[in-house]
């Protein structure tokens, strides 16, 4: 019984790859010494391995951006505007080109557009494709990594994406056809790969093709067949591992049972149930073997070794010890890197860390699971098993988990809990009246620009070099010029700007019991962003307010209204690390039950509009669509009950950014938020277009300029906007609003573009 691992964190544990990254582009270290840092990453992370007793221990999944990217660069699919860059520029500098865009020289390229990796927190660079794309090896590192592996003393096993998936992560950049056509062109790419590899000495190699985990057409299921034939035909002593992730193989099942392949990895963490599809199928081939998925590559939950052991055993019972591995579920990319670095025990105390793994820990539980499995054990082997098994039993039984109280309170929501007093219609009425409000009412979606200063500030209180006092104090000031930089603006709804806040789930979770923090629990987002997850270990509930004192201090200021800000649950959901001995759904109730009563105590404070922030839901939706309904049913219920302990004449936002809504605007009706904001000015309006042929009844405020970029958008270009706008939905309905937040971006911009807007408003006001 072998090990073997898919992938392996390639940040550093100490973030060593962000931090020289970041020095290379602000040109403060040269590329040797950026490519060095990358080398030793790679030495520690296989040596690690070997010496944990990994056998197939992953090479090219370190990468100095992202590996979609690097797998771009290895066939040659340059988009044409690089060029110039290429011609002229070391492929180092090309490389970040595609990856960040590039301004020097007289160059002005922009990026290749990003997007998120399935349904993960990581972003991966999109593929481009024209109709008559060429293909080329163009970058050999994923041989030049095998040999240098090789020189360490360690034979690795090469990673590469396989090329359906590939080519369905990539979008067309022309009219005409479909990327799955390019598979012919591009497989002999693929072929000068194995071949070089195969030359080097590699014997076995991991493609992954996420997509089986996806609902595919036949076009694409037949690409899968045509291409591991193929490569099956052209190299048959290669020992092919074909790995799919993230959710089960579903109707792709009978065309993977039919290939080629040394071995196929499933994720039985996602999917435990396809280990019995597959073997009760009968169709498994006999010299086919299984890499079983078992320990958690997507979250930080030491393994149940006794769930595991049984599924192993239940394998190897059917097929044999020799023909079955031991893996974590995907790549150990979206864990933290090594949980003994977690030393404070304040922020992570000594009970809840038993019950935590990160990488490192992950490799020794796959080594330990094999070991058990095998009952080839040392004595060592013995003790880690047993603490296993009472960590995981404390989990269960813990009083730090466990609230009764939280536990009867969600199984006692009643029917109504989860809907307004009144139906939409009789509520605006209410808030009507109550809120007086112009035509196209002005406001923003929350966060004024943390400077450099406010960071400073929290920075300080955190180490206490700032009292308690000295902090609140700076930050009432901030708060209060902004309070009277909307005023002087003539905003109608105006916000307090979210500066006591570090990010938009950590501060909830802060508050919020059930919730604990790591130190350095970091997982890289994209490229050199990481994010640190805060960790959903028990039972959610709110001790304390957690925002009234700010809404009501900034609204004691004002005559106008000041809008309540609050992050929602299916994004603080989304955004944690959750709990895995319970349903997500179980939890994000949980968690909207705080939410209500937050909201319900910001109405007694006074505060008649509250603004419940979203931006997650989409991308909470699961991969495979039959699973899109219960997915919707309880997360938009989720929200419902946040929402819906209020008066009718209590106004509810909700607001989301980068979504299409598409498929799911029945589903956001049914948030039956009174006013949603959205981000729409990149799409010109368009992603408008599809509310207005819903006919969605409520009110809504599109975006009406992008926050991402400093420059001051013009009045006449809002206008244009806002005119699209009120073409396709009742001008009573619309509101008007920058995209997002306004947290990176400089007040002197800020206040530029937020005066345009008002005059925007005026405008249109005036015109109807
Ligand atoms: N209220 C948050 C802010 O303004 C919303 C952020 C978001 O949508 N991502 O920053
Ligand atoms: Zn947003």
């Amino acid at each position: 019984m072998k090990t073997n691992n898919l992938g392996y964190p390639r940040i550093g544990s100490n973030r060593e790859l962000k931090k020289a990254s970041e020095l290379y582009w602000a040109g403060k270290i040269s590329a040797e010494e950026l490519l060095e840092v990358g080398k030793n990453i790679r030495a520690t992370n296989w040596q690690l391995q070997a010496q944990s007793g990994i056998d197939l221990i992953p090479s090219n999944d370190f990468s100095f951006y992202d590996q979609v990217l690097d797998l771009t660069l290895t066939l040659g699919a340059i988009p044409k505007r690089y060029n110039e860059i290429a011609k002229s520029n070391s492929s180092l500098d090309l490389y970040f080109a595609m990856a960040r865009g590039s301004q020097k020289d007289g160059q002005d390229v922009v990026a290749m557009e990003m997007t998120k990796w399935f349904d993960t927190n990581y972003h991966y660079i999109v593929p481009e494709f024209t109709k008559n794309q060429k293909f080329e090896l163009f970058s050999t590192k994923i041989i030049d990594e095998f040999v240098e592996s090789k020189k360490l003393g360690i034979k690795t096993k090469p990673v590469l994406i396989g090329p359906v998936s590939y080519l369905l992560l990539g979008k067309e950049k022309e009219e005409g056809f479909h990327r799955i056509d390019l598979i012919e062109k591009i497989v002999s790419v693929y072929f000068e790969i194995l071949n070089a590899l195969q030359k080097e000495g590699a014997e076995y190699i991991q493609i992954d093709e996420p997509f089986l985990a996806l609902n595919l057409t036949d076009k694409e299921r037949n690409a899968i067949t045509y291409i591991y034939n193929e490569i099956n035909k052209n190299f048959p002593s290669l020992k092919i591992i074909l790995a799919n992730y993230f959710d089960c193989f579903g109707e792709n099942l009978e065309t993977v049972l039919a290939l080629p392949v040394d071995t196929l990895h499933l994720d039985l963490v996602r999917c435990s149930s396809q280990l019995d599809d597959i073997l009760d199928s009968g169709k498994l081939a006999s010299n086919v073997k299984l890499s079983l998925g078992v320990v958690d590559g997507r979250n930080i939950w030491k393994n149940d070794f006794k769930k595991s052991l049984s599924l192993i055993e239940k394998a190897v019972n059917a097929l044999g010890e020799n023909r079955i591995l031991i893996a974590p579920s995907c790549s150990l990319i979206h864990c933290p890197c090594d949980l003994d670095l977690e030393t404070n025990d304040k922020t992570l105390t000594p009970e809840i860390k038993q019950w935590l793994a990160f990488s490192k820990q992950k490799t020794n539980e796959i080594v330990l699971l094999r070991n058990l499995a095998s009952g080839e054990i040392t004595e060592n082997d013995q003790i880690q098993y047993e603490e296993n098994i009472v960590a995981n039993e404390n989990r269960k039984t813990s009083k730090l988990i466990h609230n009764d109280k939280v536990k009867s309170r969600v199984a006692t929501i009643s029917k109504g809990d989860d809907q307004r007093k009144s139906p939409f219609a009789n509520r605006r009425k209410s808030q009507i009246d109550a809120l007086n409000l112009p035509l196209f009412p002005t406001t923003t979606i929350g966060s004024f620009p943390q400077t450099t200063e406010v960071r400073s500030w929290r920075a300080k209180f955190k180490k206490g070099e700032l009292s308690q006092q000295q902090y609140d104090n700076l930050l009432q000031k901030e708060t209060e010029e902004t309070i009277r930089f909307q005023e002087e603006t003539g905003i109608d709804v105006l916000v307090h700007g979210e500066f006591e806040r570090n990010d938009m789930v950590e501060y909830f979770g802060e508050q919020l019991d059930g919730f604990t923090f790591t130190k350095n629990g970091w997982v890289q987002s994209y490229g050199s962003r990481c994010v640190k997850p805060p960790v959903i270990y028990g039972d959610v509930s709110r001790p304390n307010p957690m925002t009234v004192r700010w809404a009501e201090f900034a609204q004691s200021l004002t005559p106008k209204w000041v809008k309540g800000m609050l992050t929602g649950p299916v994004t603080i959901l989304q955004w944690s690390f959750v709990r895995n001995d319970q349903p997500r759904s179980e939890t994000c109730t949980q968690i909207a039950l705080a939410i209500r009563d937050e909201v319900v105590d910001l109405e007694k404070a006074g505060i008649k509009i509250i603004q419940i922030d979203e931006p997650a839901i989409r991308e909470g939706l699961p991969l495979r669509k039959e699973e899109w309904a219960d997915y919707l049913d309880w997360a938009i219920k989720a929200f419902r009950n946040a929402a819906s302990g209020v008066k009718d004449d209590t106004q509810i936002h909700t607001h989301m950014c980068y979504s299409e809504f598409n498929d799911i605007i029945q589903n956001i009706a049914d948030m039956d938020a009174d006013v949603i904001t959205i981000e729409c000015s990149r799409s010109q309006m368009e992603l408008l277009d599809v509310f207005a042929d819903f006919k969605y009844p409520n009110e809504i405020g599109p975006g009406v300029y992008d926050i991402h970029s400093p420059r001051v958008p013009s009045r006449s270009e809002m206008v244009y906007l806002l005119e699209k706008a009120a073409a396709v939905v009742p001008a009573d309905q619309l509101w008007v609003n920058p995209d997002c937040g306004l947290k990176t971006r400089h007040w002197e911009e800020t206040k530029k573009a937020l005066i345009e807007m008002v005059a925007a408003a005026q405008e249109m006001r005036v015109q109807v």
